[in-house]
């Protein structure tokens, strides 16, 4: 069920979990500023979630409140999973659901990284 970004931070989603150790994850990579781990449904042969380890709802939260530093970071955390998990070497694709419309289901800012295959067309018709 999409969510509604505009609500505050909620503490108790999964991803908040992860970040505090309390649920598993496969990880992928982390740094002071992100945290990245395998989707637990994956839709592509490469399909990880990369994060930021504040409490952002959306990308709109985010882009707002974030200072210049983590957003940097943050980014840059996003290429390095790219190269590390090798999906940068023949093209990759990045996806951040934002809300209702977007079909946001978890309530902490996460970037999908896909790839390992042909990606086909950006959305379905
Ligand atoms: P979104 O629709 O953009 O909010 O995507 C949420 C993603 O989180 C989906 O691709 C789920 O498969 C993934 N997901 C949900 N719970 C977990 C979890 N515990 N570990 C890894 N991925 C998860």
């Amino acid at each position: 069920m999409p969510i509604d970004a505009s609500l505050p931070y909620d503490e108790a989603n999964i991803f908040a979990k992860i970040l505090r150790g309390e649920v598993p994850c496969n990880k992928v990579y982390e740094d002071e500023h992100a945290f990245a781990f395998h989707d637990i449904n994956p839709l592509a042969p490469i399909h990880v979630l990369v994060i930021p380890r504040g409490a952002y709802v959306s990308w709109d939260d985010f882009t707002l409140k974030a200072g210049d530093e983590e957003i940097a970071g943050f980014v840059r955390a996003v290429g390095e999973v790219a190269r590390m998990t090798g999906a940068s070497a023949q093209g990759y694709r990045l996806l951040a659901n934002i809300g209702k419309r977007g079909g946001q289901e978890v309530p902490h800012l996460h970037v999908h990284l896909f790839g390992g295959a042909p990606l086909g067309p950006m959305l379905s018709r």
